[in-house]
């Protein structure tokens, strides 16, 4: 958070000096595409179905299964980065409202927790993975909503029990609390108690991250930490059930760790992560494990070499919407600490094909897991009902991936302005000599490639303006105020140059759609499949307007290009549709986010070679 940082700034220095800052509170409007979704997102999920009250109740008479006690947190922390984003006072007193409601079931230890005093800390119930996500929903409407100190308070009451209970022998080993084999799930509170940290600047709270990270290794038997800083690949670091979402929720708080430390072997581990993930796991729409073939009983949740095995014809369920959520989230941590544009080619990645693409067109959550080829969504999965709405791990961070769109879609450096997604925005910042800046961005994409930037600084002023160029992007034109300027595939453009107010940025970005060769997995399944995407969409038949869906085809390309034509959507909620050419005559194809599987019907984005 751009705050904590300001806030921490003003009292010591964090070791470490992000590239990349986000921009401060309601700085960045989106004015089209993904404002849609967020909308839909804001009022049907965080402003109508949540069952804040029921989910507050847990924490008086106890939860219903394992580690209910998440759903407040969870449900929190989207609202509040909505309200970071949106300022609508409506949201701000829903979440105001439960968030006293919460303080009022404080334990006499101060624990607010699902698990009664004399239960806790309450292992096989998942309590510290709950008292962990209410932290995160109390940090993140401290930082975003309102700095009552009540809430401080309470958060410090809730850690400062944390630590009374488990740490360095006597006490009870954190790793020896959770559901899952290795515990890894306990050690993910390293995110909030660093946030307490960079908060308070209490030096017993970087001792517990520190008791974490440096003596227990992040989990129980396995040192995740180590693992990731020795290169072994994702699906083998923590032993038997290398939980996806966790394991990244891990490393969030590594990063954290790591800005206040500024020890280089944690950012090694972080990094060294980061591009196995991408290597190993991340699938044609940006996300992650799966349960065929190596972690068949585990439910999709585990990493499983997923990038290789995505057309694997055995996997039943794979890409968490958890998981693509946490990696989202995780890359926006990788792109501020390095600037590294592959995180944000990450980010768009998922946010245009597997956010999107899992969300229902009503607004009320997400699937659980998401297919490529088959039923795309399946909304079963960990969760339960709560006073008569189903809420599951998904539905509640479906939101927070939304509510980080507009996050990370405009940054800052220390130079200028830093943009990362072409969505259409306004966003009002300042510039490196703290004067104000407005930006516009102008645009249909993804439906063009064709954006208009317009930079309208108050006063001239010298500055660096940084463009993503897609690492897809391979034929651009970037033109400065009708002057051509330098644009490589997967490297930030930077414009350097004194800006006056009128001056306009226009990007052609490379939209010819490229054929896709499918990785070969363990059974070599990959041989049998093409894909096809165009610019950062995924494109998909889609079994609602085309009953040969999944029938072979033999595309028509050139040099790995197919020429596509738009046309006219043959469903009003699909947002893109082309006419494909094979050699057996055209065939209709959307975007993969637009199919709708809600009913039944089937997608197919790994096109059978005939
Ligand atoms: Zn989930």
């Amino acid at each position: 958070m751009l705050v904590a940082l300001a806030f921490t700034a003003c009292h010591k220095p964090t070791a470490v000096e992000d590239q990349f800052t986000p921009l401060p509170t309601h700085a960045v409007r989106f004015t089209g595409f993904f404002e849609d979704y967020i909308r839909n997102s804001i009022m049907n999920w965080n402003k109508g179905v949540v069952p804040y009250a029921g989910f507050v109740q847990k924490f008086r008479t106890g939860r219903d299964f394992f580690a209910q006690g998440e759903m407040w947190g969870k449900a929190v922390r989207s609202g509040c980065m909505f309200y970071r984003y949106t300022q609508d006072p409506e949201l701000k007193e829903i979440l105001r409202s439960t968030v006293y409601d919460l303080l009022g079931t404080q334990r006499e230890n101060h624990s607010i927790s699902c698990s009664a005093v004399d239960n806790q800390p309450d292992g096989p119930g998942g309590d510290l993975w709950e008292r962990k996500y209410v932290l995160l929903g109390l940090d993140e409407y401290y930082m975003q909503v309102d700095r009552d100190p009540a809430v401080l308070k309470a958060m410090i009451g809730q850690a400062d029990c944390i630590l009374e209970q488990t740490g360095p022998p006597p006490k009870v080993p954190i790793v020896d609390q959770g559901w899952s084999p290795n515990h890894i799930e306990s050690g993910t509170i390293l995110e909030p108690i660093m946030r307490l940290y960079i908060l308070t600047k209490d030096k017993r709270y970087l001792d517990f991250a520190r008791y974490i990270v440096e003596d227990e290794g992040g989990a129980k038997g396995h040192n995740i930490f180590e693992d990731a800083a020795n290169n072994v690949i994702p699906e083998q670091i923590g032993g038997v059930y290398p939980k996806a979402y966790e394991m990244m929720s891990l490393f969030e708080g590594l990063v954290e760790y790591y800005r206040i430390t500024g020890n280089d072997h944690w950012k090694q581990a972080i990094l060294n992560l980061y591009h196995n993930i991408i290597e190993k796991e991340i699938t044609i729409i940006g996300n992650g494990g799966g349960d065929q073939p190596f972690h068949p009983a585990v439910m999709g949740e585990a990493w499983d070499n997923t990038a290789l095995e995505q057309t694997n014809p055995d996997m039943r369920r794979m890409m968490e919407t958890c998981v693509g959520v946490t990696w989202l989230k995780l890359c926006s941590q990788v792109l501020r600490l390095t600037g590294d544009p592959l995180a944000a080619d990450m980010i768009e990645k998922y946010a245009y094909n597997g956010l999107i693409g899992a969300m229902k067109p009503t607004g009320d959550g997400f699937s659980y897991v998401n297919l490529l080829n088959g039923i795309k969504t399946n909304p079963e999965g960990w969760g339960g009902m709560v006073d008569s709405v189903y809420v599951t791990c998904c539905n509640l961070n479906g939101p927070m991936g939304l509510s980080y769109l507009p996050f990370v879609a405009i940054m800052e450096s220390k130079e200028g302005p830093v943009i990362n997604l072409y969505n259409p925005a306004v966003a009002d910042i300042v510039t490196p000599k703290d004067r104000p800046l407005k930006l516009e961005i102008e645009t249909d994409y993804p439906v063009s490639g064709s954006v208009l930037v317009k930079i309208e600084p108050a006063k001239k002023e010298e500055f660096t303006v940084r463009m993503r160029i897609p690492a897809w992007s391979i034929a651009t034109s970037l033109v400065v105020n009708g002057i051509s300027v330098q644009a490589t595939a997967g490297t930030y453009a930077k414009i350097s140059r004194v800006w006056s107010p009128g001056d306009k940025i226009k990007l052609e970005l490379d939209m010819r759609c490229r054929v896709i060769e499918a990785p070969r997995g363990s059974n070599r399944s990959g041989d049998n499949f093409r894909a096809l995407v165009r610019g950062p969409i995924v494109l998909a038949r889609d079994e609602n307007i085309d009953a040969d869906f999944n029938k072979p085809v033999t595309l028509v390309s050139t040099d790995g290009y197919v020429v596509v034509t738009p046309e006219q959507p043959i469903s009003e909620n699909t947002n893109m549709q082309f006419l494909v050419p094979t050699k057996d005559g055209p065939i209709h194809m959307v975007d993969y986010a637009s199919v709708d599987s809600w009913k039944g019907k089937q997608i197919c984005t790994w096109l059978p070679k005939k």
